[in-house]
């Protein structure tokens, strides 16, 4: 993917777009999820997936603790001082593990480790130890095997950067946010710059093969000045990769978020223009722009598989590795097992309470039929190729490959005589191309629920 820097879009297409990118999420998504499909349900996925000897895995672990809570958090997480607490969270998560390998006995190679959360580096370094031992004897990682964490650069220390290291996290994501101390402490979480540089250069003497850092647009008090410092800080550094969402607040994922005042929030203007100026600075700065709002260097695994048509996006975003199974584990972790979707338990004492009596935690599941197998399988080729083969659409998608095609005389996609290609200005509302057809909208809608309800 080039990095060339992208055509300037019109305010007047921001304006039109900006209507369907509300700053504030009073309802929250409708979701083809399950509540039947529960512990008998997974166990006999995971049986039907245990035929496939050869199969590969990828991982995902959910941490749900944090010292504390940012105001805009959206994430199944809890607020605990009590480290006892995460040791025995430790104990549950092993008996998971043990129950899932039971059902798959044999050794599939890991393709990929992540842990999320929450704050996975609130964990101290016996406990993190323990974890990785915890996965390392249950399951085979390879040498090459992805282990990636992300991070509170709050709660980062020289120490604890050495042992991940150690341990064999070669990937690392810092939740940075926002620089500006306006900001910080509108939301909550207040982390100088100087701090940020430091756990930053650290990482990188360290060795880490990739840094990523995490940016929010949309925030309270956010304004396109204080953001294009943010930017252009962020730019300098050049971390490996840059994720750049936007927040929409949402008092029912959590009520602290009614400490945002909705008065101080960007304009749904405001926010198109705060990411299209995202996309500028990065673009100029030497990253690719993958997909929808993510940049990554060009050398960067990412941006090669992009490049060579090998980009997917898993349960937990972008990934040039794909397995044929994602296991998630924690509570609230999500997963992927023979074309189910699952989620366990997003709280903390029922998924214990479920493990204790050797049930599988899940809390909900979804079975993709032909049709949605078929759109999810076109979403993300559009959202990682940029383009919609017409073979794709065809015998399922007929009519939002038309709706998509409408497009064109807007310049936002092209017409090729076997597919549609997403132009340099429909990248900007790619997210809208995908959500302006009903059938799309409502899967792409549940997708992104998916992706971030952990
Ligand atoms: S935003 Fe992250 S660090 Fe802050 S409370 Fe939520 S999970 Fe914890």
């Amino acid at each position: 993917m080039s990095s060339a820097m992208p055509a300037e879009i019109s305010r007047d297409m921001l304006e039109r777009f900006a209507e369907l990118s509300p700053a504030v999420d009073q309802v929250e998504p409708e979701t083809p999820w399950w509540d039947s499909f529960g512990s008998d349900e997974y166990a006999a996925a995971l049986s039907t997936a245990a035929q496939g000897v050869d199969e590969t895995l990828s991982l995902y672990i959910h941490v749900p603790f944090c010292p504390g809570r940012c105001l805009y958090c959206g994430c199944n997480t809890t607020i605990t001082h009590d480290s006892s607490r995460i040791d025995r969270y430790l104990d549950v998560l092993d008996r998971e593990m043990a129950l899932v390998t039971e059902r798959l006995p044999g050794e599939r190679d890991v393709l990929s480790l992540h842990l999320a959360g929450g704050t996975p580096n609130y964990l101290n370094d016996a406990q993190l130890t323990r974890l990785t031992e915890m996965v390392e004897r249950r399951f085979r990682l390879l040498p090459d095997t992805d282990l990636s964490i992300e991070c509170d650069p709050r709660r980062t220390s020289a120490g604890q950067l050495d042992l991940l290291y150690a341990l064999g996290y070669q990937r690392i994501t810092f939740g940075v946010q926002d620089l500006d101390p306006g900001v910080q402490r509108a939301i909550g979480r207040i982390q100088s710059l100087d701090l940020i540089r430091d756990v930053y250069w650290t990482a990188r003497e360290i060795g880490f093969d990739s840094i990523g850092f995490d940016l929010i647009f949309g925030l309270p008090h956010q304004t396109e000045a204080t953001f294009q410092r943010t930017l252009e800080t962020v730019a300098e550094l050049q971390p490996d990769r840059v994720a750049c969402f936007g927040y929409s607040r949402s008092t029912t994922r959590g009520s602290h978020q009614h400490a945002i005042d909705v008065h101080q929030l960007p304009s749904a203007l405001e926010r198109q223009v705060l990411f299209h100026n995202a996309v500028k600075v990065f673009t100029a700065a030497g990253y690719a722009w993958l997909g929808l709002d993510n940049f990554a260097l060009d050398t960067d695994e990412l941006a090669v598989a992009q490049q060579e048509g090998r980009l997917h996006r898993s349960c937990i975003g972008y990934t040039a590795r794909v397995s044929d199974l994602f296991l998630g584990f924690g509570a609230g972790a999500v997963g992927e097992v023979g074309g189910y979707c699952v989620q366990n338990q997003t709280s903390v004492a029922r998924w214990q309470e479920q493990l204790e009596q050797d049930r599988f935690p899940v809390g909900r599941g979804h079975c993709l039929n032909s049709t949605e197998q078929c759109r999810r399988q076109a979403i993300e080729h559009l959202i990682c190729n940029l383009e919609l083969p017409a073979s794709m659409a065809a015998g399922c998608l007929e009519e939002e490959y038309k709706r998509l095609a409408s497009f064109a005389p807007d310049g936002l996609v092209e017409i090729g005589d076997d597919r549609l290609r997403i132009t340099t200005a429909g990248r900007f509302f790619l997210r809208n191309l995908c959500s302006e057809h009903d059938a799309y909208f409502n899967w792409d809608r549940a997708r992104w629920h998916f992706a971030r309800s952990s």
